[in-house]
């Protein structure tokens, strides 16, 4: 039988549920020829204490009804398969696993909140161009021993006050909230595969990203104070995602839907062998994640997987955004549906991703959910390299300049970034580096951003770049790219730490390097506090002033107007808007990246400079090097 032929099922109930009078468990598998569901006493070892033989439906559903309350047990499923029988396995539905997620747990998830959580809400958000990103892996936060945080590598450090560094300067909680980010964006948080990260040995310093998906509905164990108990990793999220939401920050969570850790050995292949992934035309596994496959998000069943998936996490844990590891990877009509069913739930959720695929799929290009088709995605953002790599040079050329270190020829990038990516009529955009054409609907549908986990940060890059420069430049550039993130009219997005030049010692890709190279070190922020509080202050600039988050195209192509720079390297717009209550109804943005100042042409009007609000006499200004000049009349 074809997969596309496979009888679906579009209940919402796979999985087991529970119930004090029985749980009843559904797992759909349409070609198996058995299957069996064992229980075990624990999540780990022995055998199993019961083995029941699931009854099959004609919609591909074996189901089973186990009669009381069996809260507590741990179970897997076990198919049958071309006469053999396949790994036992939890279900693609598993609310609940014990240690390294091999086996699930039924569970009573009311238990599993933490006081208060019925009254937790989400912190305000108007419109999407509010948001301000923040970055940020479980353990990076706490792993530097001079975090002051006691609950190292863990969600539980996320719920501690007053931690400080050496100096005495707010770390963790504090200091995420001193910063003025809206949304803490999580690396991935649900269970990953213990190759990467083994939950028996936690002893032993262990460090991985995690984009290699084990169990997709169900927290990572390695952050949990127990792994062996699949009740805990569950609260302790749910613990951090409520003091995080009652410090008015929203919680972002990396989903990686587009590919699974394990192939053959998978949760999906051991359920319903090949069905979940898409196919080379010889049959084996096709990999556009280069992770050794790639979900096929057009199959019934993987769609609905997904918008399952993300409900789920919105509704149990009040996840409050999504950023899609290689939306490339999916087609438009999942995305859409995701972003449907998410909206239904709450309108103000959050959802962004990658554009783009890390390998040749099967799937034709007019289908994927990539950047060029962001306009086809409701209320979906993609990230924008076009902005991210005028700004510092090509994240694959690794001593390339930018707009920012000293590369001419990239205005029309950073105007096109500066925009986010909609059209206007002032950009050029036969000259934007990638996209030749505008590719959002509203300019919230581009992330603005400098430096993300991938690649090298920022500051390593501007040595790699820039090693004749003095440190004192290249802190000017640094600010000069922040400054671009920050008063641009996409979603700005920083990684945790570049607050404080954050350095991964020339670490390019870090995914399983050692806490040292990745964990935040504290004492950065008494050692570059100037930029921590540089950042603070754009943070600010930003939330004060709405012109700097018009929020529509219409506003942005209204109210945005682009100056005549006589130089190259200068950048210069106009922002005249009047949001009622704020006085700054006419603001002008300079960026220079020149090594030297520059002298700027002001328009007609009473113009002061915003910092320390000094008035310019005259009809020029000088633009200091490597810098940004706000000026408002
Ligand atoms: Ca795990």
């Amino acid at each position: 039988m074809n997969f596309d032929q496979y009888p679906t099922y579009s209940g919402n109930d796979l999985g087991m549920n529970w119930t004090a009078q029985q749980s009843v468990f559904k797992l759909w598998s349409p070609a198996a020829e058995g299957a069996r569901l064992h229980l075990y006493n624990n999540g780990e070892k022995g055998k199993p204490s019961q083995t029941i033989s699931l009854q099959k439906d004609n919609n591909g559903v074996w189901s089973t009804t186990l009669p009381g309350n069996v809260k507590g047990q741990y179970y897997t499923v076990q198919i049958q398969h071309k006469g053999q029988w396949l790994l036992e396995s939890p279900d693609p539905y598993a609310k609940a696993v014990g240690v390294n997620g091999k086996r699930a747990m039924i569970i009573d998830l009311n238990e599993t909140n933490p006081d208060g959580w019925a009254n937790d809400i989400r912190p305000p958000l108007k419109q999407f161009s509010d948001v301000i990103l923040y970055e940020l892996h479980v353990r990076d936060l706490s792993a530097h021993p001079n975090s002051g945080i006691k609950n190292t590598g863990k969600f539980l450090a996320f719920t501690e006050y007053g931690t400080k560094n050496a100096k005495g300067l707010p770390t963790g909680l504090d200091h995420i909230k001193s910063l003025g980010v809206t949304h803490v964006h999580l690396l991935p948080a649900f269970d990953y595969r213990y190759t990467s990260v083994d939950e028996t040995r936690l002893n032993q310093p262990q460090f991985n990203w995690g984009y290699d998906p084990e169990n997709y509905n169900v927290p990572e164990g390695s952050y949990s104070t127990n792994p062996y108990d699949g009740a805990v990793r569950i609260k302790e999220m749910k613990q951090a995602i409520k003091t995080l939401h009652s410090n008015g920050l929203r919680v972002v969570l990396d989903v990686v839907y587009n590919h699974t850790g394990a192939t053959n050995e998978s949760v999906f292949n051991r359920c319903v062998p090949g069905y979940y992934y898409r196919q080379n035309p010889d049959g084996s596994f096709s990999n556009a994640s280069a992770c050794g496959n790639e979900t096929a998000s057009e199959r019934a069943m993987m769609r609905q997987f997904i918008v399952e998936s993300v409900k789920y996490w919105a509704k149990e844990y009040h996840i409050d955004g999504f950023r899609f590891d290689l939306m490339g990877i999916h087609d438009i009509e999942t995305m859409n549906q995701v972003s449907d069913a998410l909206y239904a739930i709450d309108p103000t959720i959050f959802i962004y991703g990658e554009g783009w695929t890390a390998g040749a799929s099967p799937l034709p290009d007019s289908l994927k959910a990539i950047k060029a088709h962001t306009h086809q995605l409701r209320r979906i953002a993609a990230f924008s390299d076009d902005f991210r790599d005028a700004l510092k040079g090509s994240v694959f050329n690794h001593t390339e300049k930018g707009f920012v270190s000293g590369r001419t020829g990239q205005e029309e990038s950073i105007k096109f970034g500066i925009v986010g990516a909609i059209k206007h009529p002032q950009v050029d955009y036969s000259k934007v580096n990638y996209s030749k054409a505008p590719w959002t609907k509203e300019p919230y549908q581009a992330i603005s951003y400098a430096e993300c986990h991938d690649n090298h940060t920022l500051w390593d890059r501007l040595l790699l770049s820039n090693p004749e420069a003095s440190e004192e430049d290249r802190i000017k550039m640094y600010h000069l790219a922040l400054s671009m993130v920050f008063t641009s009219q996409g979603v700005p997005f920083i990684q945790a730490g570049m607050e404080m030049l954050r350095t991964k010692g020339g670490a390019e890709n870090s995914f399983d390097a050692p806490d040292e190279v990745n964990r935040i070190d504290w004492d950065r922020k008494t050692k570059y506090a100037s930029t921590v509080d540089f950042t603070q202050k754009l943070i600010q600039l930003r939330k004060n002033h709405p012109a700097f988050r018009l929020g529509t195209a219409d506003l942005v192509r209204r109210h945005l107007k682009f100056l005549e720079a006589k130089e190259p390297q200068m950048i210069a717009y106009q922002l005249g808007f009047n949001a009622g209550n704020d006085p700054w109804t006419k603001i002008l943005v300079i960026h220079n990246g020149n090594s030297e100042m520059k002298f700027f042409e002001l328009p007609k009007g009473n113009w002061k400079v915003v910092k320390g609000i000094r008035s310019i006499l005259g009809t020029k200004v000088n633009v200091p090097a490597i810098s940004t000049m706000i000026l408002v009349e």
